[in-house]
Parts: structure tokens; C-alpha cells; sequence
């Protein structure tokens, strides 16, 4: 970080501005917004700052700049457009230990102008370190059609809330649960909306009423998605924004668990095969020990948690217990890889279809239907597939799936360490090991696999999908 972002206090504090014309009359206008007393030094003024001047905004010394004008200031613009000038203000100015700006000169400043959304009082300032001064206001110009106007209004109200809020909740925790509740809920709704006579009303009730914030916490149950913090749905992400603490699995992306806030309690309870950091029934117990302790408790799983994911004991088991559960949906793997390697899932002519199965049953091997499986027209989307994958492939077979049917592994789909395989059925087993596949990956077999990118690792695989029409 190049530049420190920090915001002043400029309320009645004098600041100079060298220059007259219409670069400075921009500087002076920020300045006069941050309610700053401004004096402007410069023999002549151009048509903005004259007129302020007249209206009594600013002082104006009618003459060049002198070192003895910076006495007093917190704070120095330089606009003259002369360089000679400038350099001897942004001199004086170093000497005397006081920020100073000059205007399209970076190498003499000590401070710059970040780009401004204002909401005031919310205030956001952007800068690109004078790297891209482009995409800075781009950037504000993103934010601006984000923020609703009404953001400013809703600050102040809160505002006014703060003591009372934080005498009825003294708890630093539920204080910040009441906060985040009320910017979700319909008081602040109100407020945006300019019924402040009857947000003000409502809101006393929820202060006194001691808000959503109390009993025992709610579990979200989270999707996080294949991997790629890009596909987490805006709910997943605002959910772990507010979270007091989040128990993941080893499948959720380190990238993803960096949107969490700061100071959230994180709990690793993975599983990967083979090693069971924490039982099932050790995480259900973690969640509810949370969950009553009033916690607002996330539990972040790979994809979408209602596939393959235990979503659904967990859930039951908490709300048997009387603790409320919200589930939001990820982008499960298979959707992700898919995307990821350009195979749809569907087609209409080659498969109308898509089935989504595990290789491991809750007993070993899974009880499924593979004549149904086996029939042609379809796409089967295997999970958790690696070590079954050569009975899979002679399962399938011995059920009458031609051997040739094309099949893809796609190992950590959309993650920067992603690796794809294309091959045939018959020779899945094999495919897996030259390709040194460990996992997470997705097995998908079905005709689809002949419309994925030309990716394919396997050269002899390739030539072969070639020669056959899709
Ligand atoms: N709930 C998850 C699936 C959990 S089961 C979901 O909806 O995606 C774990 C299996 O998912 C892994 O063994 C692997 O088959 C698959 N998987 C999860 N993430 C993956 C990824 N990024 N790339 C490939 N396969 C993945």
C-alpha cells in the first residue's frame, strides 16, 4: 500500500490553495465540502473562485505566493499550472511539515485526492496511488450506482440510535448482530425510503424490545461453492460477512474464508477421505454448542450443502433441537466443473438427462440402479468417484454402456490448479493415473463430453473425440 487512506478533520481548519483558476476552484470546492476555511493565494481569480469569493466561501490574497503563507495551515493545494510555482509551494510546504497536493504533479506531493463517493456521512475514498487515476473513477463510478442515495439518511439515523442501542445491548456481539440486523431488516427500508416518522417508531420498539439479537443463534448453512470466490452467490457472501464464527470443510477455498470478517472465530472441522479431523456427530454437537451460546454460526461446505453434503442431518438434527436453520445454495461441482471445462450437462441431443451420483455409498460401494445408469441418452455426474472409479466403468459396462462412451475428469474445477482428463469409459482407471488425478475431482461420463474445449490433455484421447461427429 503506497498511500495510507485515513480521513481528516477539516471543520474550520484554514487551508491554503496557490492558484486561481478553474483546477484549483475544483480542489476548493472539496475542501469547502469538508467545511474547511479556505484562503486562496493568487494575483488573479478565475470565474468560479471570484464568485465564491464574492459570496464570502473564501479569502483571497490578491498576489504570488510567498513561504509565509503556509503559516498557520493544516493543509496546502498547489494549481498553478506553473511549475516553478508549484515546486516552491510543495518545497516550503515539506519544510514546514504540512500535507500538500499539487495538481497533476504526483512526485511533489505527500498526499492525493482519492476519488470520492459521498454519502455523506458515509464517505468512500478511492485511490488507484496515482497509478490509473482512470480506473479510480471508475471504480467510484461503479460504487455510486451501488450505494442508494438514501445511504447518507440511513447512517444519521443510526446514528441517533447509537447510545440507546448500546445501552439495551451491552454485549459487544449482539450489539453488532442488532446493527447488522437492522440494515437487513425493514426499519431501514423505511428509512431509505424517507418514512423516517415511522422508522423512528419502529425502531424504538426493536431497541427496547432487545432486537432479533437474542436466544439461541441461528446456523446458516452455506454453500461455498466448487472453489472460485467468484461463484459464491451475494447471499453466501453477505452471510459470511456477518457470521461470529464459521465451521468449514477441507473441500471450501482458503480465497473463500478471506471474505470472512476480521475478527470471525474460524473452525476447521474437514473432512477428506481418509481423515476425519471431526466425527459427524462432533460437528452437529460444535453447531449447537454455537448456536446456544447466541452465536450467529455459519456452516461453510463445498458446493451446494443439500449435495452430498450432510446438509440435510444437520439440519435436521439442529432443528429437532429448537435452533433455527437457513440454508443458501452454492454452485455444486458439478455445475462448476462443467462450466468450467465447456461441457453442458445437458443437450438436447445427446443426453436429456443429467444424473448426480457418489462413489461411496454409506455402506462402501453404492446400491444404485445401474441399468438405469447405463442406458444411453443421459450424463452422469460421479462425486467422491476416484477409488471406485474401475468398478464404476465395469458397472456400467457389464449394464450395457458402450465402452467408448467419453468420459472427463476434472480435478479442483474451478480453482487456479485446475486439471482435466478426456478419455473413454473402458479406459477411466487409466486415465486417472496418467494424469495423476488425487482429487477433489468430478468424473462426468456422457456423449456431452465430446462438446468440451479442446483442453484434453490425453493427445491419442483427443484425436479420437475428432474423427467422431457430435
Ligand atoms: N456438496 C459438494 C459435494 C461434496 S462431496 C458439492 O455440491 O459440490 C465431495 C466431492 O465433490 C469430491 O469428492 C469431488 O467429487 C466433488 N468436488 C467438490 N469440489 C470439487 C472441485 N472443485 N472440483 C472437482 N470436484 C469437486
Amino acid at each position: 500500500m503506497r498511500y495510507f487512506p485515513a480521513f481528516m478533520d477539516l471543520k474550520d481548519r484554514s487551508c491554503l490553495v496557490v492558484g486561481g483558476g478553474s483546477l484549483a476552484a475544483r480542489k476548493v470546492r472539496l475542501l469547502l465540502d469538508a467545511g474547511a476555511a479556505v484562503t486562496v493565494v493568487s494575483p488573479r481569480l478565475g470565474r468560479i473562485l471570484e464568485a465564491r469569493r464574492a459570496e464570502g466561501q473564501v479569502a483571497w490574497t490578491a498576489r504570488g505566493f510567498v513561504a509565509g503563507d503556509l503559516a498557520g495551515r493544516v493543509l496546502a493545494v498547489s494549481a498553478t499550472g506553473r511549475p516553478e510555482v508549484d515546486e516552491r509551494v510543495a518545497e516550503a510546504a515539506g519544510r514546514g511539515g504540512i500535507p500538500v497536493n499539487v495538481v497533476d504533479r504526483s512526485d511533489l506531493c505527500s498526499f492525493v485526492f482519492p476519488a470520492i463517493v459521498d454519502r455523506d456521512p458515509l464517505v468512500i475514498g478511492i485511490s488507484s496511488g496515482g497509478a490509473s487515476p482512470v480506473l479510480a473513477r471508475r471504480v467510484r463510478e461503479r460504487l455510486e450506482s451501488l450505494l442508494p442515495a438514501g445511504l447518507g439518511r440511513l447512517a444519521r439515523f443510526a446514528e441517533a440510535f447509537r447510545g440507546a442501542v448500546a445501552a439495551n445491548f451491552q454485549d459487544f456481539g449482539q450489539r453488532r448482530r442488532f446493527w447488522e440486523d437492522f440494515f437487513d431488516g425493514p426499519v431501514a427500508g423505511l428509512v431509505q425510503r424517507g418514512d423516517e416518522r415511522r422508522a423512528r417508531e419502529e425502531m424504538i420498539t426493536l431497541v427496547n424490545g432487545g432486537g432479533a439479537g437474542q436466544g439461541p443463534g441461528t446456523v446458516h448453512i452455506v454453500g461455498a461453492g466448487p472453489g472460485d470466490p467468484d461463484l459464491l452467490t451475494l447471499r453466501a457472501l453477505r452471510t459470511l460477512q456477518r457470521a461470529d464464527v464459521i465451521l468449514y470443510d477441507r473441500l471450501v477455498a482458503l480465497d473463500i474464508l478471506e471474505l470472512a470478517r476480521r475478527d470471525v472465530e474460524l473452525v476447521p472441522v474437514g473432512k477428506a477421505k481418509g481423515h476425519h479431523s471431526r466425527s459427524q456427530a462432533e460437528i452437529n454437537a460444535l453447531l449447537l454448542q454455537y448456536a446456544r451460546a447466541g452465536q450467529d454460526v455459519v456452516r461453510l461446505k463445498g458446493g451446494d450443502p443439500f449435495i452430498f453434503g450432510r446438509g440435510g442431518e444437520e439440519q435436521a438434527f439442529l432443528e429437532a433441537r429448537g435452533v433455527a436453520v437457513k440454508v443458501v445454495p452454492g454452485i455444486t461441482a458439478a455445475a462448476g466443473c462443467a462450466a468450467s471445462a465447456g461441457i453442458p450437462l445437458t443437450h438436447r441431443a445427446a443426453a436429456q438427462a443429467v444424473t448426480f451420483l457418489t462413489g461411496h455409498g454409506s455402506t462402501g460401494e453404492p446400491d444404485l440402479d445401474w441399468a438405469g445408469l447405463a442406458r444411453g441418452g443421459q450424463t452422469l455426474a460421479i462425486y467422491m468417484g476416484l477409488t471406485t472409479a474401475g468398478t464404476t466403468a465395469r458397472r456400467l459396462i457389464e449394464h450395457g454402456l458402450d465402452p467408448a462412451t467419453p468420459v472427463a475428469v476434472i480435478e479442483n474445477g474451478t480453482r487456479p490448479e485446475e486439471k482435466r482428463a478426456i478419455g473413454r469409459l473402458a479406459n477411466l482407471e487409466d486415465l486417472l493415473i496418467a494424469h495423476e488425478i488425487r482429487g477433489p475431482a468430478l468424473i462426468i461420463v456422457g456423449e456431452v463430453v465430446r462438446l468440451a474445449g479442446r483442453e484434453t490433455t490425453l493427445p491419442e484421447a483427443e484425436t479420437a473425440l475428432r474423427s467422431v461427429a457430435v
